[in-house]
Parts: structure tokens; C-alpha cells; sequence
């Protein structure tokens, strides 16, 4: 049976937990989709967010999707990459969360995704709740209530 204390924690707001817009990277929808390949090798991610010009949020681009636009019946055709933009390999909608939600509904969606883009009323993107954090908080709460 979940105690007082877990129900407080799991009804806690995921803004605390989430990492901030500034310190995602990201690129927008009118970047070339090398530019956007550049950036996940670069950085490691095997998947960022997509931005408009306003910051908001229009989905995910992955290196995979970037590779399976250019794939020829032989071979990855690189020379075609500056022909895509970002915005015709990005999947959407995107996984994502509203900033008010809860830590038990992140949880929840997380169990599909390894992480969520965090947006406003606006779709204004936020930043995103990863499942690194959300297992590592929970690691944290159980050993806690076990002590
Ligand atoms: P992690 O929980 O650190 O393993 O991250 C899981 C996934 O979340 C990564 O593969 C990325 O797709 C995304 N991610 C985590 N941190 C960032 C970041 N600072 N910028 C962009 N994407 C990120």
C-alpha cells in the first residue's frame, strides 16, 4: 500500500525534475537535416526536439530518420542530405507533457518513451523530463522511506 508520504511524492509537479530548455540541444524546423545530424553525432542523442522560430515545439528528429530518408537500394546516399530540411524527416506529435502534470504522470509515460518534451498551454517548449531522472528521484524516494 502506497503511504501518505509516497502519494505526496508521486503527486509532486515534474517542474523541479526537468532539465531546461537552455541546456537541450535542439534544432529548428528550417535546418537542414545534415545540420540536424551533425548536431546528434555531436552530442550523442539518439533523439532531439524540433523548435519553430517561436520556440515551439514540432517534434523529434532522430538519426535514424535522417538515414532512412537518404537510404538508396545500395547504399545511404549522404550527397542528399542538404536536399531535406528537418521539418519532412521529423516524426510528430512528440511525446510529450504539460509543466503542471504530475511526477506519477510522467512516470506513467515514460515507460514508452526514454524522455518527454516539457511544454506550456502554448506547446511553448520547456524542456524535456528524462527517465534517467524520473528512475533516479524514485531510487532516491524508496531508499529514503526504507531507512
Ligand atoms: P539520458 O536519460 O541522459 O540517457 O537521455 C535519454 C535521451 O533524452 C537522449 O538520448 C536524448 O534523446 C534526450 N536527451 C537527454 N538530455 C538531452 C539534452 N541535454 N539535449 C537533448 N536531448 C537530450
Amino acid at each position: 500500500m502506497i503511504s501518505v508520504t509516497s502519494r505526496d511524492f508521486f503527486e509532486m509537479h515534474i517542474e523541479e525534475f526537468i532539465i531546461s530548455s537552455e541546456k537541450v540541444a535542439h534544432v529548428q524546423v528550417g535546418n537542414s537535416a545534415e545540420h540536424a545530424l551533425l548536431v546528434l553525432t555531436k552530442t550523442g542523442y539518439s533523439s532531439i526536439p524540433v523548435l519553430d522560430s517561436k520556440y515551439r515545439l514540432k517534434g523529434l528528429v532522430s538519426t535514424s530518420m535522417i538515414t532512412d530518408s537518404i537510404l538508396g537500394l545500395n547504399h545511404i546516399e549522404y550527397e542528399r542530405l542538404p536536399d531535406f530540411k528537418v521539418d519532412v524527416v521529423m516524426h510528430s506529435p512528440v511525446p510529450s507533457i504539460h509543466i503542471n502534470e504530475t511526477f506519477k504522470k510522467g512516470l506513467d509515460l515514460l515507460i514508452n518513451h526514454p524522455f518527454l518534451c516539457v511544454v506550456d498551454d502554448e506547446e511553448t517548449f520547456l524542456g524535456i523530463l528524462t527517465r534517467r531522472v524520473v528512475l533516479k528521484q524514485l531510487k532516491k524516494h524508496m531508499y529514503q522511506n526504507n531507512e
